[in-house]
C-alpha cells in the first residue's frame, strides 16, 4: 500500500456472497469517513429495491457503448449478460481527497490491479454454494434464469481467489465484518492478516 496515495479498495464475491451488506456496515464505522463507495454504470434492469444514481447509474446499452468508445471507463466488464463499468472522471475526482471502494467482479478487479499501484483487493468466500443460493433466494431479486446464471458462475469466480490480496470467509456476518474492518482500517499487510478461509474449504468449493 502506498502511504502517499489514496487507496483503491476492491471487493469481489460470487453473486449472493454478501458484499453489499458488509460494505454498508463498514461505511457506518466512523473510521470510514475517508472512504467513498463508487457508483458504477450498468445496463442491467433496475430492481424495485434500487435507486438510480445511488446503487448504480442505469443506462441503455447504446449509451454504455458510447462511453466505452469515448474512453470514459477505467474498467468495464460484461457480467451475467449485462455491462458494468467504473467511470474515470468520477473515480479521479474521489481519489483527489478520499479512498475509493469499488465493488467489482473478478474481471474488473484484474484490470484495476493492472492499471493502478495503490490497490487493496479483497475476496469474500462463501462457506458453501448452498449459502449463496439461500442468500440469493431470500433477497428475491433475481428471476430463475438470472439466479441459475449467477450460481453457475460462482465456481469460476471463486477459482480466481489467488489473485486477491485478502480472503474473507463470510460464514457469519459479524466475523466477516471484523475481518473486513481489520483489513481496511488496521491496514494489516496480507501476511499479517490471518484468513479464516482454509485450503480444505477452497478445495471443496473448487472440486
Ligand atoms: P449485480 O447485478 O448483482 O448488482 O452485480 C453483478 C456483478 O457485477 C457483481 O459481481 C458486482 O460486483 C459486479 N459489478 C458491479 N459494478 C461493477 C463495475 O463497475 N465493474 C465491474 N467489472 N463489475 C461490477
Amino acid at each position: 500500500m502506498d502511504k502517499n496515495l489514496n487507496n483503491i479498495f476492491v471487493i469481489s464475491s460470487p453473486s449472493g456472497g454478501g458484499k453489499s451488506s458488509l460494505i454498508e456496515a463498514l461505511l457506518l464505522d466512523e473510521r470510514a469517513e475517508k472512504i467513498k463507495l463508487s457508483v458504477s454504470f450498468t445496463t442491467r434492469e433496475i430492481r424495485s429495491s434500487e435507486k438510480n444514481q445511488k446503487d448504480y447509474i442505469f443506462i441503455k446499452e447504446d449509451e454504455f457503448m458510447k462511453k466505452i468508445d469515448d474512453g470514459d471507463f477505467i474498467e468495464y466488464a460484461k457480467v451475467f449478460g449485462n455491462f458494468y463499468g467504473t467511470d474515470k472522471l468520477l473515480t479521479e475526482r474521489i481519489l483527489k481527497s478520499k479512498d475509493i471502494l469499488l465493488e467489482l467482479d473478478w474481471q474488473g478487479a484484474f484490470s484495476i490491479k493492472k492499471t493502478f499501484k495503490n490497490v487493496v483487493s479483497v475476496f469474500l468466500i462463501p462457506p458453501s454454494y448452498k449459502d449463496l443460493e439461500k442468500r440469493l433466494s431470500i433477497r428475491g431479486t433475481e428471476s430463475d434464469r438470472s439466479m441459475n446464471l449467477r450460481l453457475s458462475a460462482a465456481k469460476d469466480e471463486i477459482s480466481r481467489y489467488k489473485f486477491y490480496d485478502y480472503l474473507i470467509l463470510n460464514d457469519n456476518f459479524e466475523s466477516a465484518l471484523i475481518d473486513f474492518k481489520t483489513i481496511i482500517f488496521e491496514k494489516k499487510s496480507p501476511s499479517e492478516f490471518k484468513t479464516r478461509v482454509t485450503s480444505d474449504l477452497l478445495r471443496k468449493l473448487l472440486d
